[in-house]
């Protein structure tokens, strides 16, 4: 007779797994098996990582950097993510406010882990990505959502932000450009933003992970950069992943207060010590060798801006859907609430009958919408959005 197994942890049942990733994996899978898939569902940009990348990771490798780094990474990265942010928002900060973490996945955690307590709660404005509620689960914190759907171009207002704060929240999570409906929000809606975290003392922890993704000369704003009260109160977390197209490097950065940045070190020496260290090298080779990596990321966005615009243009031709054209990122997030379907029916029946990955609204505490990821060629655009256009048809018969 077997013995009754024991209940897992809390965290573990608690924890819902990244619905991203699993309906990239069930597209994938589709497609493995000889199907016909174009797949909107993926989260990354479908270029290699640039060539004098993987050459500084290939020789720091040969040249034996095999060993243990220092924990918040070795001193010629940080060095160079403070000359970065000097030079692109005259941002000044130490080499000690920086950690470099395994993915800006973990710099997104381990920032929640050093400011929030049991008790807490935390403001996640939605459409959100995927990550941070069970983050801030994870934490023992409650997530607390405000939903900004697109009559406010899915930017959240101060008004909205001041009506979900109470005296548990201590922290607020910003997402710009966001991850998933590509919304960029302006410099003086940040500032509106910061000025009501400042008057109710709360952490910012702001994910410019999308900042070089920005479209029709944008510029992207650094929260830590709004005023004194802001720099002081804000974890800036960004990384190598979608901007130099290193998703399976595993490497992202957090600058912070010194206290927190200490204490994010210190949480990083016992759950992961440091990034792979041959890998730094590469990052640090993003950074330093300029040229070469701006003219990689000038090809990429070119190619993003053109699908993007296709992608807009073609979803606003179906009858039903309704798109605001993304101004980041490399996502767009149309309305399909007239279909009168919930979101995760509309996305399981499209895989299953024209052979599209799409991931569903509600997945980032959204229903009505869909989310689809433009970091795919041409030709899969143009026909997958003719397969969505016969499948809104047969729904509208
Ligand atoms: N933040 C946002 C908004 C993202 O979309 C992602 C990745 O999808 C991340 C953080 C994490 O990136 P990484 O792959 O470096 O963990």
């Amino acid at each position: 007779m077997h013995p009754t197994p024991l209940p897992l942890s809390t965290w573990s049942q608690n924890v819902s797994p990244s619905p991203t990733l699993a309906i990239d994996a069930k597209t994938k899978a589709l497609q493995a098996a000889g199907e016909d898939v174009c797949n909107f569902a993926a989260g990354e940009p479908d270029f290699d990582t640039p060539e004098h990348i993987k050459e500084a990771a290939i020789v720091a490798l040969r040249a034996g950097k095999t060993k243990y780094a220092p924990t918040p990474g070795i001193p010629e990265l940080r060095k160079a993510i403070v000359d970065r942010y000097a030079a692109e928002y005259g941002f000044s900060a130490a080499p000690e406010q920086v950690i470099v973490s395994p993915g800006g996945k973990f710099n997104c955690y381990l920032g929640v882990l050093a400011v929030c307590s049991p008790g807490d709660e935390v403001i996640v404005p939605a459409p959100y990505w995927v990550s941070y509620p069970e983050m801030v689960k994870l934490a023992g914190a409650t997530p607390k959502f405000v939903l900004a759907d697109d009559r406010t171009g899915f930017r959240l207002t101060p008004a909205m932000l001041e009506a979900a704060i109470t005296p548990k929240t201590k922290l607020v999570i910003l997402n710009s450009p966001s991850n998933p409906t590509g919304a960029v929000y302006s410099r003086g809606e940040l500032e509106a933003l910061v000025a009501v975290a400042v008057k109710h003392n709360l952490y910012i922890l702001s994910d410019e992970m999308y900042e070089h993704l920005v479209y029709d000369n944008a510029r992207p704003t650094c929260v830590a950069t709004l005023s004194e009260a802001a720099r002081a109160r804000t974890i800036l977390v960004a990384g190598f992943s979608k901007t130099y197209a290193m998703t399976g490097w595993r490497i992202g950065t957090t600058v912070a207060p010194l206290p927190i940045a200490k204490a994010i070190s210190e949480l990083q020496s016992q759950m992961s010590s440091n990034v792979t260290t041959f890998a730094q090298y590469g990052a640090l080779a993003a950074l330093r060798e300029k040229e070469k990596t701006a003219a990689a990321l000038k090809v990429m966005m070119t190619a993003f801006d053109r699908r993007r615009k296709l992608l807009h243009a073609e979803l606003n031709r179906i009858a039903g859907i309704s798109c605001l054209l993304a101004e980041g990122a490399f996502y767009l997030f149309p309305n399909i609430s007239s279909f009168g379907l919930k979101d995760a029916d509309f996305c399981a029946r499209l895989l299953e009958v024209e052979k599209v990955g799409v991931i569903p609204g509600s997945a980032f505490g959204a229903e009505g919408y869909l989310r689809l990821s433009y970091a795919t060629s041409d030709e899969v655009i143009q026909k997958g959005v003719t397969r969505i256009a016969r499948f809104c048809a047969s729904l509208k018969q």
